[in-house]
């Protein structure tokens, strides 16, 4: 296989043509984290050297569907481009058209299950499997007269990756609020619990990102499996720390001003913003085609890119600080003891920070 891949010389970067193994030695020696936030549109160039083609099947399970409505607001590529002009080799087949996704394929009832079946016993190429939503106890969702929980069971059986896109999927999300009557949970959760040894990539975010599900998918295609942090999440997207690495209201934060209602300058820890103990690349990627994202808006970013999202970060408007879920019990119950560890530290500090008045520079 020949991959289409650029690399970094004496001069900057020049395209060049390497085959597989080379290509994950570039990997290698860059890092994966680094190759895919760099090389996006050469990533999606190389995916047309993609020999072989990886089917899709996208299940639906607890979720409002606004993680399918994100992914077709897919820019550069936009969800045309894949669909159309984006082929995988010379088969003329797009690169993420999903052979089964209920919210978009016209196909119902039989005819929608006979595209799940196909997805199985297709014959060339490997399997994918995205779930959008989370997974409930039996009896709460039932699709072709069988229990989702079923149709996650056998599909991941076929599946060569898993990827969980958007919060409901990787943790939950909204429908495992409290009281969480149905017991709503993430994927891989799941899995656990049926003794299904698969990793799944996580892609949080209420609603997933489509540049980190279609990087994602592009680089499970070229054979490179993302770096994963604790909590299941490509590093090379949530491995920052949005307040620490990233915000652009950062030095608001440290000259201690702050914003007290939505469109006031300052920075919005006091509206209840969550970045300190937020990773996520938001500041960076932005949403809507790159244009802008919740701080950036006035709003204070409400931690949807984290697990415990979004009991552990409610009240919504109320700062880091004041939450229980934080600084007390609530988090570890929840099996974070990690982060809610460095959580309550970075509360602590910001505790201490803002209570005492005190300016960075002062102390
Ligand atoms: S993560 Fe958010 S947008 Fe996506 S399905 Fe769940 S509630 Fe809807
Ligand atoms: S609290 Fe929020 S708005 Fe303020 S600097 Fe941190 S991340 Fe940015
Ligand atoms: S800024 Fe915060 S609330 Fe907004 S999308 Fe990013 S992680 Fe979610």
């Amino acid at each position: 296989m020949v991959i289409v891949v650029i690399i970094i010389g004496g001069d900057g970067v020049e395209l060049c043509k390497l085959s597989r193994r080379s290509f994950m030695k570039a990997i290698a020696a860059m890092g994966a984290t680094a190759f895919l936030t760099t090389y996006k549109s050469e990533i999606v160039e190389a995916l047309s050297e993609v020999k072989d083609y990886w089917h899709i099947c996208w299940l639906n399970g607890a979720d409002c569907g606004g993680c399918t409505i994100s992914f077709a607001q897919a820019a550069d590529p936009d969800l045309v481009e894949i669909l159309t002009s984006i082929t995988v080799g010379n088969s003329g087949l797009p690169i993420a058209l999903p052979d089964y996704m209920e919210i978009i394929h016209p196909a119902s009832g039989t005819l929608a299950e006979g595209l799940k079946n196909r997805w199985k016993s297709g014959s060339a190429g490997k399997r994918i499997m995205v779930v959008e939503g989370s997974v409930q106890n039996p009896g709460f969702l039932k699709i072709g007269g069988k229990d989702f929980r079923e149709h996650v069971k056998d599909a991941a059986q076929y599946a060569d990756a898993v990827i969980a896109f958007g919060a409901c999927a990787c943790y939950g999300g909204i429908p495992s609020g409290k009281p969480n009557p149905t017991r709503a949970r993430g994927v891989q959760q799941f899995f656990n619990e049926e003794g299904i040894n698969k990793t799944v990539i996580n892609l949080p975010c209420c609603p997933g990102h489509p540049d980190h599900l279609v990087l994602t998918l592009a680089s499970v295609m070229l054979g490179v499996i993302p770096e994963l942090d604790a909590y299941g999440r490509p590093k090379v997207f949530f491995g920052k720390n949005m307040h620490d690495e990233l915000c652009p209201y950062r030095p608001y934060y440290d000259r201690g001003i702050f914003a007290t209602k939505p469109g006031e300058e300052g920075c919005r820890y006091k509206l209840g913003c969550k970045g300190p103990i937020v990773h996520t690349d938001c500041p960076l990627r932005k949403w809507n085609n790159h244009v802008s994202y919740c701080v950036e808006v006035g709003a204070p970013c409400i931690g949807c890119a984290e697990p415990g999202f979004p009991d552990r970060f409610s009240p919504f408007y109320k700062e880091v600080s004041a939450l229980p879920g934080v600084l007390g019990a609530d988090a570890t119950s929840i099996g974070e003891g990690l982060l809610a560890a460095t959580a309550a530290g970075i509360a602590i500090h910001a505790v201490k920070h803002v209570a005492s008045g005190e300016k960075r520079e002062e102390e």
